[in-house]
């Protein structure tokens, strides 16, 4: 049965879609079978993984219009992995939803449905806490959490944790933490280390030991539709991305 990861943090632009893409990516070459659900209107990871951003997708599930199985697209690039993409469409959806008999519930019930098939499923959360990326939590075993390697990291992390505590107590009581993961790392900059530590501190083992550093190709990659180990196999962000990878599967 897949372990269903949300990638999430209401702070935006700190790396969600970035690491759903390459961990994803990573992961299904580790001969892992592999769903990334893009959970977000922007649409990046659909965009990101080579799929058009035009067809159905995650809002024809959320809103009752299709079949799980009949949204569930191949990842052109890499074997063994799927995706539920996004499109503009699903800006709407927030407000459908309020409108719908379990609203809240709506993709935990589609993933029931195909968990079976995966050994991970990663969503990719966009960085507003609407009835969305509920959607995602409720429908997930555990979050990991990427934290920008920069000063204001740990402003907002407390709101996530408390949104978190709220999915548990009303909606979600198996949610866990997976991890944090520090996200575009800077050696360079003497500001970064303190911002691991500082966050080490505060969640220990929680923290996983790969950091995640800047790197060029992680953010020309999408732009060819491509996860980075496939844009450049021998890039120091690709060979993070396996190291990460390897962590979760650990573990798992
Ligand atoms: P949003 O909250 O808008 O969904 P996000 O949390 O998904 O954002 P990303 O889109 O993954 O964040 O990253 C924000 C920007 O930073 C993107 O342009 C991405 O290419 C770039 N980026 C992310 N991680 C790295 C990295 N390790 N090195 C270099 N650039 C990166
Ligand atoms: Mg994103």
């Amino acid at each position: 049965m897949g372990k269903v990861i949300a990638l999430a943090n209401q702070k935006g632009g700190v790396g969600k879609t970035t690491t759903a893409i390459n961990l994803a990516a990573s992961l299904a070459v580790m001969e892992k079978r592999v769903l990334v659900i893009d959970a977000d209107p922007q649409a990046n990871t659909t965009s990101g993984l080579g799929l058009s951003i035009d067809g159905a997708g995650i809002y024809d599930i959320l809103i009752g219009f299709k079949n799980v199985k009949d949204v569930v697209k191949k990842c052109p690039c890499v074997d063994g992995l799927d995706i539920i993409p996004s499109s503009i469409d699903l800006a709407g959806a927030e407000s459908e939803l309020l409108n719908i008999e379990k609203g809240a519930n709506r993709l935990r019930m589609a993933i029931e449905e195909i968990k079976d098939n995966y050994d991970f499923i990663l969503i990719d959360c966009s960085p507003s806490l609407g009835l969305i990326t509920i959607n995602a939590l409720n429908a997930a075993d555990s979050v990991i959490i990427p934290v920008q390697s920069e000063y204001f990291a740990l402003e907002g992390l407390g709101k996530l944790l408390n949104t978190i505590k709220i999915i548990k107590s009303k909606y979600n009581p198996e949610l866990s933490i997976e991890g944090f993961v520090m996200t575009m790392y800077d050696p360079r900059q003497k500001l970064a280390n303190q911002v691991v530590n500082d966050v080490k501190s505060h969640f220990g083992d929680l923290v996983f030991n790969t950091i995640i550093q800047r790197n060029v190709r992680l953010a020309e990659a999408p732009s060819f539709g491509l996860p980075a180990l496939l844009y450049d196999a021998e890039s120091k962000g690709a060979k993070l991305y396996i190291a990460l990878a390897n962590e979760v599967i650990s573990r798992n």
